[in-house]
């Protein structure tokens, strides 16, 4: 694969998919190919938009698209807001109010379990493919940490005391839902 495109204008995401890939791929960014950051996701599954997203850059640029959709689901809420993740307090997409409004419905719950999934959508000249990676998780009373992105301050993965966003990169990227749908990415890589 000489290069492939990252379907993704979330900062946070780019910088751990960027990360996961070896240094042999050429790397290009949406703004690369002239595209704007926010590509149409209308999809009612992660699948689904992880694949409208690859397929629409891919119609754009006709390079090996990678996109990533993600999604948190907690138990007590049936699952949600999976899908809805980035919108989940309105279309602001604000992760301090997704994370306010997260911990105010589970106030009364005694299950906080979680857990994130990402679903890999890989658009190329020779077919489609997808690849999934799934943490288990918890979410904690109250948000803690300073790195990563998004719910990573309340999320804390099962095994571990610390949130996502009390932990080095490559800490989540070793157990979490997107190094583990990269991996099985890069799998399927060495084996076409
Ligand atoms: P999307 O996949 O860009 O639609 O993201 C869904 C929502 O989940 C957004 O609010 C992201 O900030 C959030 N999100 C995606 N990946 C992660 C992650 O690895 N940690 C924490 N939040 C994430």
């Amino acid at each position: 694969m000489p290069s492939l495109l990252l379907c993704s204008g979330n900062p946070g995401k780019l910088v751990e998919l960027r990360a996961l890939l070896p240094r042999e791929i050429d790397v290009l960014s949406l703004a690369d190919v002239g595209l704007a950051s926010d590509l149409p996701e209308n999809g009612g599954t992660l699948l689904a938009n992880a694949l409208e997203k690859a397929r629409f850059a891919f119609a754009h640029a006709g390079l090996p698209c990678l996109a990533d959709d993600t999604g948190l689901e907690v138990d007590a809420l049936s699952g949600r807001p999976g899908v809805r993740s980035a919108r989940y307090a309105g279309e602001a997409k604000d992760p301090y109010a997704n994370m306010e409004l997260l911990l105010r419905e589970l106030e009364r719950a005694d299950d906080r379990s979680a857990r994130f999934r990402t679903v890999l959508a890989l658009v190329t000249a020779d077919g489609e493919h997808t690849f999934e990676g799934i943490v288990e998780g918890e979410i904690a009373k109250a948000p803690s940490g300073k790195g990563g992105f998004g719910y990573d301050p309340v999320f804390r993965p099962k095994g571990f005391t610390t949130t996502f966003a009390e932990m080095d990169a490559a800490t989540k990227n070793s157990i979490g839902h997107r190094g583990r749908a990269m991996r099985s990415f890069l799998e399927f890589l060495t084996t076409n």
